[in-house]
């Protein structure tokens, strides 16, 4: 026997269901809303974290990422024939790409592989001579530039990043230190190397008046670390611990 006439429970069991279908749309927009929102807070704070250690510059505000050597200057180069020019490259583009994404304005002295001496210029001394006077221009108009180098030494077990800092710059030292941290605790928990100051001979960083580094990311003499090298993860772990340390520097 029906209580109640036919056609009711089927009313009832649709008011039931748009019931539940209005409770759970409300849920999923909240959801939605509240997910947008703390998104935007997360950039907004990200972003004012960045711009609050870069853009207070009095000339150049980008961060400018200087992946050594290119074209004719291949720097060293490892016993399989890897070059130093090709890994500094390789690591340089997803570290400008992390910045980017953080919020920073980013400049690449190269982002192919080429000099970037002055045009028309035929002799190799010449191309050098440029090449080197023009990324001083650039270094010197940046907030802070980070250049990317590979170590190589004869006895073929030494391994581990190395930073160095310009001496004409008091900051150089601090983001130095900061990124030489990052790198040690997120990638190489075993490297003892000292932060240390430039000597002439990297000519860029000790001529430099801008906040300069060279980060040499590890050996090409070393055939483990030379194998993390040519490993596009690895050269990722490493741009993304670079960009951690810059992150964590606060003037
Ligand atoms: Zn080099």
């Amino acid at each position: 026997m029906e209580l109640f006439p036919r056609g009711f429970h089927t009313l009832y069991g649709v008011i039931i269901l748009r019931k539940r279908n209005c409770r759970d749309l409300l849920f999923l927009s909240l959801l939605v809303i509240g997910c947008i929102l703390i998104a935007v807070y997360l950039a907004v704070n990200i972003k004012n974290a960045f711009q609050a250690s870069v853009v207070e510059a009095d000339d150049g505000i980008y961060i400018l990422i200087d992946p050594g050597h290119g074209g004719i200057d291949g720097g060293a180069s490892a016993a399989d024939g890897t070059v130093e020019k090709d890994i500094n490259l390789a690591v340089s583009m997803p570290l400008a790409d992390m910045l980017r994404f953080l919020g920073y304005p980013v400049m690449l002295t190269r982002d192919v592989d080429c000099m970037i001496c002055d045009p028309g210029l035929t002799r190799i001394r010449d191309q050098k001579v440029s090449d080197i006077k023009n990324r001083l221009k650039l270094y010197n108009k940046s907030r802070l530039t980070i250049s990317i180098h590979q170590n190589h030494f004869a006895q073929t077990q030494y391994h581990g990043t190395q930073i160095w800092y310009g001496e004409k710059n008091d900051e150089s030292k601090l983001i130095g230190a900061a990124v030489r941290q990052s790198v040690i605790g997120l990638l190489q928990p075993e490297n003892k190397r000292e932060l240390k100051k430039a000597t002439r001979d990297i000519y860029l960083l000790s001529n430099t008046t801008a906040p300069a580094i060279v980060v040499e990311c590890g050996f090409l003499s070393n055939s483990a670390e030379l194998a993390k090298l040519k490993d596009e993860g690895y050269r990722q772990d490493m741009a993304y611990a670079i960009a951690c340390g810059i992150l964590s520097y606060k003037p």
